[in-house]
């Protein structure tokens, strides 16, 4: 664990520039603490980091894929060597136990692995050669790409971003959020150090720097992850340079149980548990509202608290029992109390669930304890806001058509669950409009780094993962050699 704050820099074209003034990032576990100074990168910075991206493009493009491999290969055994280290910085400056801290770090490297062996093929020319002639429709890489990552997950967030986009010939800007900045900076860093200077660069800072990234002209593609409001800012800041972009933002995954799920199937049900608390609920594809046949109710409640208060255990990141930490600052707190608040004001169940480890630091940290909120309809908030907490409303239903149109009554759809015999939860999934449904599992316990993932409707626009994850980083180009180049019906 660290045990003093460090002043964190940008990185720009293979060197460290500082700032002239610093935003302090606080132990969440912690708040007393500052783990680390984060500088405000001004807009003249963030050019001069796109600058270098623009410079370092036209010779990185050239590199043979063979090259960019070998040296993302070098990146991803440092990460691997020191994810210990990352792990806990991460744990201390995030809030989430060093565990899952551990689990980001490992599925930032299964995709980093993934993107390195399989970038090859996904990016190969394809050659058509017959009796018409010839064409063959090469992939370019799109140029600079400002790579913007939220919070919860950021290093797996800024991963996913900057692998694809650097192994198929891009340059990079990559800006992480000032809420959890430091480990993501050691990795960029350690990225960063195995390319050419400019090929990758790292800005830090807040909504200015963001403007910055999103609408120079000399960006190309934009790759952002957060809420869907900043989303549509970015849309604005991109419009008038008409950039490429990947968005993958808000979500409020629903989770359909069927009236032949299994209660008494305690795994299923600590998937379940799992799937709403993991990093004490800030995940945008957790599931955020349960479904449950009139008929299971009782029972489904029942069971639901034993397997949370067997799982849930709040304290803090570096207790080895501890599953759930603090929330990651102080507004996403106050956003997540008011909601189980309001609900609890309007007439509903408020069940605390889990507990607490250590009673002082829960006081101290920003620290909420799980709840369950029972009785809360279909349009009030903790139903139909993104909670990103601790927190999980379970609705009764009495058809499975009624069920299906819950889950998509939603400005939203990243991902969802259906719970139940398999072959009913798959033609139920069928029905769900979400960019991933996952079928008696949920949020990372079913993620396959292998697979597009992304949303649909207000969750975004297209796919990071899979070989979409790739070639979202790359625009055909088509060159044609037609054997008849002069066509019979023009006359001549
Ligand atoms: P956010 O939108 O507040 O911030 C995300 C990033 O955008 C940060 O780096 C922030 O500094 C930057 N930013 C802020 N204003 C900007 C602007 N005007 N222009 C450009 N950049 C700007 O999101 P957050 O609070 O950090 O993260 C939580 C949100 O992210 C939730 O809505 C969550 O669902 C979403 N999320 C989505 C996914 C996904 O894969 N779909 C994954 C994780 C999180």
């Amino acid at each position: 664990m660290a045990d003093e704050s460090v002043t964190l820099y940008a990185w720009i074209n293979g060197k460290r520039v500082d700032a002239d003034e610093y935003m302090e990032r606080e132990n969440p576990a912690d708040p007393q603490k500052i783990v680390a100074y984060v500088p405000k990168t001004t807009t003249g910075q963030a050019k001069e980091a796109i600058e270098a991206a623009r410079a370092a493009f036209p010779a990185w493009k050239e590199v043979s894929v063979e090259e960019r491999i070998e040296r993302m290969e070098r990146a991803i055994q440092t990460l691997k060597d020191r994810t210990p280290e990352l792990a806990e910085t991460l744990a201390e400056e995030h809030g989430k136990p060093v565990y899952d801290a551990e689990g980001e770090m490992a599925v930032s490297i299964m995709w980093m692995e993934y993107a390195c062996q399989t970038v090859k093929e996904t990016i190969a020319d394809q050659v058509d050669e017959g009796e018409g002639g010839k064409t063959i429709v090469r992939q370019e890489p799109v140029g600079v790409v400002s790579a913007i990552s939220p919070w919860n997950y950021p290093i797996a967030l800024s991963t996913i971003k900057i692998a694809p986009a650097i192994l198929t010939g891009n340059t990079v800007v990559s800006k992480p959020s000032p809420f959890a900045p430091h480990a993501v900076s050691l990795v960029v860093e350690m990225i960063a150090g195995e390319f050419p200077d400019g090929v990758l660069n790292l800005v830090h800072g807040e909504a200015e720097v963001g403007v910055e990234l999103t609408s120079n002209e000399h960006v190309d593609k934009i790759a952002f992850t957060g809420g869907t409001e900043t989303a549509k800012k970015i849309m604005k800041s991109a419009a008038d340079t008409i950039k490429d972009m990947t968005l993958e933002l808000g979500g409020n995954d629903a989770a359909v149980v069927l009236p032949d799920f299994d209660v008494n199937d305690e795994r299923a049900m600590r998937r379940m548990v799992i799937s709403n608390f993991l990093t004490a609920g800030q995940i945008c594809m957790i599931a955020k509202r349960i479904y449950v046949p009139r008929t299971l109710y009782n029972e489904f409640v029942e069971k639901y608290q034993e397997a949370a208060n067997k799982w849930v255990k709040i304290g803090s990141p570096f207790d080895e029992q501890v599953t759930t930490g603090p929330l990651n600052n102080k507004q996403q707190l106050d956003f997540v109390k008011n909601l189980v608040d309001n609900a609890a004001e309007k007439g509903a169940d408020v069940i605390p669930l889990g507990h607490i480890v250590d009673n002082e630091l829960f006081e101290q940290g920003h620290f909420l304890q799980p709840t369950l909120v029972l009785g809360a309809d279909q349009q009030d908030d903790i139903v139909k806001e993104e909670q990103f907490g601790p927190t999980v409303p379970i609705v009764p239903y009495d058809t499975v058509d009624e069920a299906v149109k819950m889950a998509n009554d939603s400005i939203y759809g990243l991902t969802s669950s259906v719970w139940g015999e398999e072959n009913h939860a798959i033609e139920v999934a069928a029905r769900i409009e979400a960019g991933t449904t996952m079928v008696n599992t949920a949020a990372v316990q079913g993620l396959d780094v292998r697979y597009p993932f992304g949303g649909v409707k207000q969750s975004g626009i297209g796919r990071e993962y899979g070989k979409e994850g790739l070639l979202g980083y790359v625009t055909p180009h088509v060159i044609n050699v037609p054997k008849m180049r002069d066509l019979p019906y023009i006359p001549e």
